[in-house]
């Protein structure tokens, strides 16, 4: 089969094909991947072999350079890398917000030393990442933040608090945005990475109404962060958060999935399964047949620009102010989808907990909960349409406090 860019790629599934046989282990054929979910499950030791086995192979971030463990494929080996997992039934164990944000951004702004330092590490699933971004008062206006970091000659201090640290409970490491100037906002600011087992850092777990804990208040109080980890120039970290949430915003349009929230099966399955089909073999119900195809043409749509977007980007400078557009489809498209399974579903739709429901049911429900949140998170969905309007339409801004 030819790849999107003509090079043959035969030779590289039949590799991947067998590679896969050898080290995927059948027991998991199918299983969830428990390496995406917010805890952090104590693996079997099937899935933690599949994890150390793609870590070496670096195939859990198969375009990443080989220099720092990654796959150092093409976009094209990438893509037959996936149809053949999914042909086997087998999950990629790496992943995060190491793979999905900092990653990326330190490839392109960490120092030799940094990289060495940290990307191994995530390319073998080894660290988990947290993002020390959002505080009170700054959330959209994010350069409004206040937790300061003073030079103390060979390092660092940093006091302050973040707010909706996801994950942060779990994490090994943050990256994280200080004022390092109190004078100017955007230019006052700098990332830096600190170990979150260093004495000062105390993470609370915020327990939300459903009993879970996905994210968390951080504090830090006179944490020292040495001057190493201090990524991009002093007060220059804005430019580096704003390629971050670009590669965030990416990540979360789902466009790797094509709009397909969590995988699953689909609305047409679930559909035949719950409504039931009529004389002629459809979906009973014709209006809701109607907008399942017309869901099923949004997700193909997006995921086909997805993909041409990807394609048009290589060679390209990265992720551009096109991933908020990307954000705000992908976004819809996912909770259209979440919003129309429960639809399908009927009461059993309705379920949060008990035996009447089946795990696919109540992970429906937890799924339509949860993407509600996909429009706030990564940056809220009116201010991804501010941008929209500035940077693509280039109407002027009204809005933002200069
Ligand atoms: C599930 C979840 C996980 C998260 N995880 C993390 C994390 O790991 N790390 C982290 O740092 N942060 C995290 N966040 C925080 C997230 O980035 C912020 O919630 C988000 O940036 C919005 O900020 P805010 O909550 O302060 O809302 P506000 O800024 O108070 O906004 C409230 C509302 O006003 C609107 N609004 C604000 N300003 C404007 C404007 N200029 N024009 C038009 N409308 C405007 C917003 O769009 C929104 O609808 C998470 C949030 C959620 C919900």
């Amino acid at each position: 089969m030819a790849d999107f860019g003509g090079t043959d790629l035969e030779a590289f599934r039949a590799d991947a094909r067998s590679w896969i046989e050898a080290n995927f282990p059948p027991a998991l054929k199918g299983a969830a991947n428990p390496m995406m979910r917010e805890e952090r499950a104590k693996p079997s030791a099937d899935q933690e072999a599949w994890r150390k086995a793609m870590g070496e192979k670096g195939w859990g971030v198969p375009t990443w350079p080989a220099a720092y463990g990654g796959g150092g494929l093409s976009g094209g080996e990438a893509r037959v890398l996936q149809q053949e997992l999914n042909r086997a039934g087998a999950y990629n164990p790496i992943g995060g917000m190491g793979v999905m944000m900092f990653g990326p951004t330190l490839l392109e702004y960490g120092t030799e030393a940094q990289k060495q330092q940290h990307i191994p590490a995530i390319v073998k699933g080894e660290l988990q990442w947290c993002q020390g971004f959002s505080e009170p008062g700054a959330g959209s206006d994010l350069a409004a933040l206040q937790t300061r970091a003073e030079d103390k000659g060979d390092h660092y201090l940093v006091n302050g608090s973040k707010i909706w640290t996801s994950g942060a409970q779990y994490a090994d490491w943050c990256f994280c945005l200080v004022r390092t100037d109190t004078s100017k906002k955007h230019e006052g600011i700098s990332f830096v990475l600190f170990d979150m087992k260093t004495p000062g850092v105390e993470v609370r777990p915020i327990k939300l109404i459903s009993g879970n804990s996905p994210f968390c208040e951080t504090f830090l109080t006179d944490v020292r962060v040495e001057k190493d980890q201090l990524v991009g120039p002093l007060n220059g970290g804005w430019t580096i958060a704003k390629r971050l949430l670009q590669h965030e915003r990416s990540g979360l349009s789902g466009a790797g999935g094509g709009g397909r929230m969590g995988g699953g099966r689909s609305l047409t399955s679930l559909a035949k399964d719950y409504v039931g089909l009529d004389e002629t073999g459809r979906i009973a119900d014709r209006d809701l047949r109607t907008r399942i195809i017309q869901t099923e043409i949004d997700a193909r749509a997006f995921q086909q620009t997805a993909i041409r977007a990807m394609l048009e980007s290589k060679g390209n400078a990265g992720p551009s102010a096109a991933t908020s557009i990307m954000k705000n489809a992908g976004t819809r498209v996912m909770q259209d989808r979440a919003e129309l399974t429960l639809e399908v579903m009927g009461h059993q739709g309705l379920g949060w907990e008990g035996e009447d429901f089946t795990p696919e049911e109540l992970g429906a429900v937890r799924q339509w909960l949860g993407g509600k949140a996909t429009t706030i998170y990564g940056g809220s969905q009116e201010i991804q349409n501010n941008i929209i309007s500035k940077r693509i339409l280039g109407l002027p801004d009204l809005t933002q406090s200069k």
